[in-house]
């Protein structure tokens, strides 16, 4: 499989057409970005901690029966995925408290959710990704009503597996985005990253925020971290 032209580049990730035109490279670089793109910084192995990390993720969630863009891992930094019609909306599971759900409701961090609470948002960074729902979903024509009940599902089958998996390596899954797409076949597919810069980590024990909130926070060590999470869960960091 060559890697050919660019054909978009995020905030922290670039994403390159193949020669085969069903798959894409996706490239995980060490930028990482805050506060809708204010706050960035380039932290030393986070492309290659995440790449392997997502790899690992869908891999299993693949092997529990989840429909996922995984293919394979191609470098430190490299994944060879499914190319997907990307669903402009992120799916966010919280099986706890935290975050923009605090600010914008005024309850405490740390209150266990049941059940889970989901949310939708739009992926628009100029507007700050606001929250919608499934109405302005199908109205605007983003996705229909069928991918939206599928969405939904699909989010929710990840956080019985994800749960359960996290909770065997001591952490508590406290919330995540997920984004879906749409294969050539039509079929909903799970695309994009599931990593600590996507998530929410604490430790059972401790409670210690062991995700992206200790970049956003100011809390130190991000990568040292996020290789403790995957070190738990038996990632292997070993050189590709
Ligand atoms: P952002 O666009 O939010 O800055 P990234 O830096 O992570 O985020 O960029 C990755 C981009 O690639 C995102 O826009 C995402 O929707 C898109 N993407 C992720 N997985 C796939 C895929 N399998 N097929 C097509 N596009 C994808
Ligand atoms: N999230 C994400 N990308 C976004 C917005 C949120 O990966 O653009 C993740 C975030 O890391 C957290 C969950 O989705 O695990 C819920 O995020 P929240 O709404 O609390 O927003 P935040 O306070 O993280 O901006």
């Amino acid at each position: 499989m060559q890697k050919q032209q660019e054909l978009y580049r995020g905030k922290a990730k670039t994403v390159y057409f193949t020669d085969n035109e069903d798959f894409l490279v996706l490239e995980f670089r060490n930028d990482t970005s805050a506060f809708d793109g204010e706050k960035i910084e380039q932290l030393d192995r986070k492309g290659e901690v995440n790449n392997k990390f997502n790899h690992f993720i869908m891999t299993k969630l693949e092997e529990a029966g989840v429909s996922t863009q995984v293919e394979k891992l191609l470098s430190d930094t490299e994944s060879l995925v499914k190319k997907l019609d990307m669903i402009p909306v992120e799916c966010v599971v919280r099986n706890v408290a935290a975050g923009s759900l605090v600010k914008r409701l005024g309850v405490e961090e740390g209150k266990d959710l049941a059940p889970p609470v989901f949310e939708f948002f739009l992926k628009n960074d100029a507007l700050h990704d606001p929250m919608i729902n499934d109405y302005h979903i199908a109205s605007f024509g983003w996705a229909t009503e069928a991918q939206i009940a599928a969405m939904k599902k699909a989010t929710f089958e990840v956080n019985g597996i994800l749960k359960d998996l996290f909770d065997k390596a001591g952490l508590i899954l406290v919330d995540y985005k997920l984004e879906f797409g749409v294969d050539a076949a039509g079929n909903l597919v799970l695309g994009d990253e599931f990593t600590p810069d996507g998530c929410r980590l604490w430790d059972k024990e401790t409670r210690k925020k062991m995700d992206k909130d200790r970049f956003r926070q100011g809390l130190g060590s991000v990568v040292e971290t996020y290789i403790e999470v995957a070190q738990r869960l038996g990632v292997s960091l070993d050189t590709i």
